[in-house]
């Protein structure tokens, strides 16, 4: 066999569908409905021209120096990646014992990465290729993020455990927790913690300082979701400088598209366009809520750009195809404990209405009745 056993058995991570079909209202990964600023777009196109064939900046310093300017730190309390999810995978590599020739794995979380279920879908894959052993613990029966006695007493989680990645707020739930309730699980936990805050900047709160002040916490943030910049690929980790060294030391060199640094440099310029649009779109949410709740729907209070809703009568994925005959693309998780729900990522208002309808006209239909 040419492959390596683990590779064989390894199940993949499968991202949502990105279909190209024409006038299809497309609510199932998380992407901003607005565009970038228009100076954002600018400054890519004035970028685009012979020197593409330059490499990038390595280290991203321009980019890292505006991202410390923005959130009170130095450049190297932070890190870039290509997406956050590059970084998740560092992080893992850096900080995670593979399982295999770690004896003592058993008895102690060296080879451990920690995650709350549910939660970002990718985290055990990631562990599950490098080998690591994966410590999955439930979260609250009503999704919030279990105190540190009621994790002691349930004893399953692990403190010493070398990596624990949580999502926060959380998906696919959409929950937000409390940074009190943050900080105080990041203080008891004797490895690192890694607080992965892709759609902070639709929550009330955010934990960003506990990355600046605790040296054993890295906060992820990325531009993917809240700048609208999903197809340039751009994230980032801050956090000590200790711990970003050590995932700087093993990232490929220039792991940073060019033109992600400055469409990212750029978006840092025009905070108060994309004040605006977390506005809109957490009026939306609001009313897209408020909506599939008189529909009865049983949607779950959040604090990002999407919601999870339990549909009424057919189980949720009958919904999922509904919809999608309606050309409204929403996602499904055929997995506990969220196979009830669809989640729906917040569209622009005109979205949010075509779903509201669709989901009336669906249930007008005979056959749906009783
Ligand atoms: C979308 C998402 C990411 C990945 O973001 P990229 O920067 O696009 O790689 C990471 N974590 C969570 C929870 C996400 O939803």
């Amino acid at each position: 066999m040419l492959i390596r056993p683990l590779v064989r058995r390894l199940a993949a991570y499968v991202p949502g569908e990105q279909p190209r079909v024409k006038g299809l209202i497309k609510l199932n990964t998380n992407e901003n409905p607005y565009p970038p600023a228009p100076r954002v777009l600018q400054a890519v196109r004035a970028a685009v021209d012979g020197r593409l064939r330059l490499y990038p900046s390595p280290t991203a310093g321009r980019l890292r120096e505006r991202l410390a300017r923005f959130h009170g730190c130095r450049a190297e309390n932070i890190i870039i990646g290509n997406g956050s999810d590059e970084l998740l995978a560092l992080a893992v590599r850096a900080l995670v014992e593979p399982a295999a020739g770690d004896p003592d794995g058993a008895r102690d979380g060296r080879s451990v990465v920690q995650l709350f279920h549910p939660s970002y879908s990718l985290y055990p894959v990631l562990a599950a290729i490098h080998g690591a052993r994966v410590n999955r613990v439930p979260l609250a029966a009503d999704y919030s993020l279990p105190g540190v006695a009621a994790l002691r007493r349930g004893g399953q989680w692990q403190f010493d455990a070398a990596l624990t990645l949580v999502t926060t707020p959380n998906a696919p739930t959409g929950r937000g927790y409390a940074t009190a309730d943050l900080r105080t699980l990041c203080r008891a936990q004797k490895g690192v913690m890694l607080l992965d805050e892709a759609y902070a900047d639709f929550a009330e709160e955010n934990a960003l300082r506990l990355a600046l002040t605790l040296p054993r916490v890295l906060v992820a943030r990325t531009f993917s979701k809240a700048y609208s910049l999903c197809f340039q690929r751009v994230g980032y980790l801050v956090g000590h400088r200790a711990l970003i060294a050590a995932l700087d030391k093993i990232r490929d060199s220039y792991n940073v598209n060019g033109l992600g640094q400055i469409a990212a440099e750029a978006s840092l310029a025009h905070a108060a366009y994309y004040r605006a649009n977390f506005r809109r779109i957490i009026t939306t949410r609001r009313w897209l809520a408020a909506a599939l709740g008189r529909l009865g729907f049983e949607a779950l209070p959040s604090q990002t750009n999407f919601i999870l809703a339990r549909p009424p009568g057919p189980p949720a994925r009958d919904w999922l195809e509904a919809l999608r005959a309606r050309k409204i693309l929403v996602r499904w998780f055929d997995a506990e404990p969220v196979r009830d729900y669809l989640r729906i990522t917040v569209g622009t208002p005109a979205e949010a209405l075509a779903l509201v309808q669709a989901v009336r006209a669906i249930l007008a239909e005979p056959r749906r009745r009783g």
